[in-house]
């Protein structure tokens, strides 16, 4: 592996994949260091895999109108199955959200994104639910499900191809400034490059310590809940109540759901927390009645990180106390679906000192504070 990249990538997960495919493609030598045993062992292989274009802000519904068609079209274009299954999203809208709901489906239409507007009985015919206190609900045909292992997998492969070098089992552990870039290390090794990416998840806030940078993002723990085989011929979509946030999909013949817990306090918390699942079972089962005959198996649950910055949204773009430093992370519950964009992006970024296919202005690191528009379908 040379030691003197253009652009050394940290972490292998499916952002840091795109990444590194995308940079290759512009014709730059690339070194990606993960520090576990295969790509995709991060946040990558713990998702929901969930794909959408159902934002609130102009900005991620244009970061989804760029992926979604990538991921529709990647067997054509590459070759290569990703799973894509076009299952769609169904969010079921609460009469206070209704008028502000249907604003957001108005601008994701003007923007061009195919989204139906449904009542609550003709939402019934995909999944059943309690319509009480709802005024209706969306669904999004090009939305869905990917299967992120096999994503990051196949951007691994067509970056190998193209001469970028994946070394597994190389944790980061300083990092330095040389000249005009930087010097990474993994223990008594050492790579110098031009410009570093910063694509390692939840953990991208610690990577950020090795260099002396402050990027705001740390970890929050999600935990996914499966149920035994259940009888329906159905195939469900991604469904979330947007009155209490529970969602469901089907998983092969079982039913995949959860919540976001909103009281759980940041940081690596390990494991599946049963007071949690009693607490989702027990929130959903007003709006699915027939929560109450579904066994759950416990085997099948999991959990992983979000990675979260202080709105939610991702960081995307030069770091401002560092040049040739980019941070591509804290993408909380939509790194999945956004990963094509933060490729693209990235690597324009790098080669060009700005972008030119999709906008990340938005995800710059000075937002906060400022008014910006803050993402409200946050899941
Ligand atoms: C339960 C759950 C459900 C989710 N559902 C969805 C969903 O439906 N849709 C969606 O779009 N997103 C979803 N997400 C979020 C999504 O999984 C993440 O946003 C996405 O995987 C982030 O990918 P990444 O490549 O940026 O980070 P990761 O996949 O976490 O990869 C980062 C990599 O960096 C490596 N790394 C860390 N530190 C170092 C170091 N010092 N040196 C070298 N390597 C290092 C890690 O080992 C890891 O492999 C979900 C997440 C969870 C946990």
């Amino acid at each position: 592996m040379p030691h003197t990249p253009d652009v050394v990538v940290i972490g292998s997960g499916i952002n840091g994949a795109s990444c590194a495919f995308q940079l290759a493609s512009r014709g730059l030598d690339v070194a990606v260091l993960e520090r576990d045993v295969a790509p995709a062992m991060g946040s990558t292989g713990k998702s929901a895999a969930g794909v959408r274009v159902q934002f609130t802000t102009e900005a991620n519904i244009r970061l989804s109108l760029y992926s979604l068609p990538v991921f529709r079209e990647f067997e054509s274009r590459y070759g290569r199955d990703i799973g894509y299954r076009p299952i769609g999203y169904l969010l079921l809208v609460p009469e206070d959200r209704w008028e502000r709901h249907l604003e957001s489906v108005a601008l994701q239409k003007r923007l061009g994104a195919p989204v139906e507007v449904l009542d609550p009985h003709e939402a019934q015919r995909y999944v059943s639910f309690e319509p009480t206190g709802l005024a209706g609900a969306t669904f999004g045909p090009w939305d869905g499900v990917i299967d992120p292992h096999m994503a990051c997998l196949a951007w691994v492969e067509m970056a190998r191809e193209l001469g970028v070098h994946f070394r597994m089992r190389t944790p980061v552990t300083a990092i330095r400034r040389l000249g005009d870039g930087w010097l990474v290390s993994s223990g008594n090794e050492s790579w110098s490059c031009g410009h570093v990416v910063n694509v390692a998840g939840a953990w991208s806030g610690q990577v950020g310590r090795l260099a002396g940078l402050d990027v705001p993002v740390g970890p929050k723990r999600i935990q996914i809940f499966l149920s035994a085989p259940h009888a329906d011929p159905r195939t469900y979509p991604l469904t979330i109540d947007l009155s209490t946030g529970v969602y469901l999909r089907s998983e092969g013949d079982r039913v995949l759901f959860g919540l976001d817990n909103l009281q759980q306090p940041f940081g690596f918390t390990e494991g599946v927390d049963q007071e949690w699942l009693e607490h989702v079972l027990l929130t959903g089962v007003d709006r699915y009645p027939w929560w109450e005959e579904m066994a759950v198996d416990l085997r099948g649950s999991w959990w992983g990180y979000y990675g979260v910055s202080p709105d939610n949204s991702p960081l995307i773009g030069f770091h401002p106390d560092a040049e040739h430093w980019i941070d591509a992370c804290g993408f909380s519950g939509h790194g999945i679906m956004h990963s094509p964009a933060c490729g693209v992006a990235v690597a324009e970024l790098v080669a060009d000192g700005r972008t030119s296919t999709v906008n990340v202005d938005h995800f710059s690191h000075d937002r906060f504070d400022k008014g910006v528009a803050v993402e409200a379908n946050i899941f």
